[in-house]
């Protein structure tokens, strides 16, 4: 008999499995990299970077220009037409980014624009201080020397991983030194200094991102699961099958779709309490996802009805699994308040073919069968056939 342990962790742990599960924790980290992120919330945030991209690049672009009458009154006459060919060609490589940006397919996409805008700018700063050179001792060209500092402060706009916050930082610290680099100074105390000094600025910076990046990463998952079970909600359920149901179709593969629902749960919610009801929707969540596998798409679809879709999967081996969730279900034991509650469930499953609402309104029906049947039992929808 199974009971209700599935949510229970082991609390004696030896240091070795203790190490391994740290290391799993941190693998699953989703502020580290990525890889761990959905691809929708990656599009998602792909196109968040790549729109400020396109802000800052326009706002920049045509910021720059306009510092030319001030350079007029207090640059050095023989500095001052390079500055300004420096100016107009550091305004227009970022009103070909803007321009170029204008929409983006991938992460990487956007994370190789993100590379781009803080190139421009590191390289507008080196040749300023190339041209201005010993000049820039003057107060009066103070400004010259904050570049470095506000294209940090920039880096904090972005929501990014760690991983990538890291890349960046590097790459951008590295690209403003350059010119330390080539007058070989690069670990004069000077030099050393000013490192230290971004260095401390873009911590603080990596940490804005993180910060961004973790916010944006609850709402998503506030928007697309279901606060109880943390399955997918109705809305990105639909979503992710259309994905995947354009992905069967091109290679030719099966879809399978199962709708459940637990039996009599009215009178279980009567007789045990709304808790006890919610104590049993978690563990009917948590069976589903021990008996599925990872590819396949599970969702609330509303009360205690579920949803499941089993890409490439026929119908025959999705009828096997789907009966293997209701025995799964049926042999459970839930404990609450020293009480042991039992229940069962019905399914209704068919192929998703061609349109997704017609194969649902038919799982549908099947269900409904299921339950006509009289309970605790899987129904073929109309129109469908198994093939062993
Ligand atoms: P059937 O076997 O025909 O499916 O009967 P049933 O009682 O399960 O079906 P019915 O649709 O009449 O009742 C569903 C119940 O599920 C009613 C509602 O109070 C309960 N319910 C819906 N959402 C939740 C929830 O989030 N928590 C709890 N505890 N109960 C819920
Ligand atoms: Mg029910
Ligand atoms: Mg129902």
């Amino acid at each position: 008999m199974k009971k209700d342990t599935i949510l229970t962790a082991p609390d004696t742990l030896s240091l070795g499995q203790r190490v391994r599960h740290l290391f799993e924790l941190m693998k699953g980290f989703e502020l580290l990299g990525a890889r761990e992120h959905p691809s929708d919330f990656n599009q998602i945030r792909a196109e968040y970077i790549n729109t400020r991209i396109r802000l800052l690049a326009l706002l920049f672009s045509i910021l720059t220009p306009l510092w030319i009458p001030v350079d007029y009154l207090i640059l050095p006459e023989e500095t001052f037409l390079d500055i300004v060919l420096a100016r107009l060609l550091f305004s227009a490589s970022l009103l070909a980014l803007w321009v170029r940006a204008s929409y983006v397919h991938s992460l990487y996409k956007a994370r190789r624009r993100l590379v781009v805008l803080m190139l421009i700018p590191a390289i507008f700063h080196l040749s300023t201080q190339f041209i201005l050179g010993e000049y820039l001792e003057s107060e009066y060209l103070a400004s010259y020397t904050f570049l470095p500092i506000l294209i940090i402060a920039i880096h904090c706009v972005f929501p990014l991983t760690l991983k990538e916050g890291i890349l960046l930082a590097f790459f951008t610290i590295f690209a403003l030194s350059m010119d330390e680099l080539v007058r070989k100074q690069l670990f004069s105390l000077t030099s050393l200094n000013n490192m230290w000094l971004l260095g401390v600025i873009m911590s603080i910076a990596i940490w804005a991102q993180l910060s961004q990046l973790h916010m944006q990463l609850k709402l998503f998952e506030q928007a697309t699961t279901d606060a109880l079970t943390g399955l997918l909600n109705r809305r990105s359920f639909m979503s992710q099958v259309e994905t995947e149901l354009s992905r069967s179709e091109r290679y030719n593969r099966p879809l399978s779709m199962a709708l459940l629902d637990l039996d009599f749960f009215k009178h279980i919610n009567d007789a045990y309490g709304h808790q006890a009801g919610d104590k049993i929707l978690v563990h009917f969540s948590e069976l589903l996802r021990e008996e599925l596998r990872a590819t396949d798409i599970i969702g609330r679809f509303g009360g205690e009805e579920f949803i499941v879709a089993l890409p490439e999967t026929p119908l025959s081996e999705a009828e096997r699994v789907i009966k293997r969730v209701l025995q799964s279900c049926r042999e459970s034991i839930v404990e609450f308040d020293d009480q042991e509650i039992r229940f069962t469930s019905s399914a209704g499953l068919g192929e998703v073919l061609v349109d997704i609402q017609s194969s649902m309104k038919l799982v549908d029906a099947a269900l409904y069968e299921a339950k006509d049947k009289g309970r605790d039992k899987v129904v073929l929808a109309s129109g469908t056939e198994l093939v062993e």
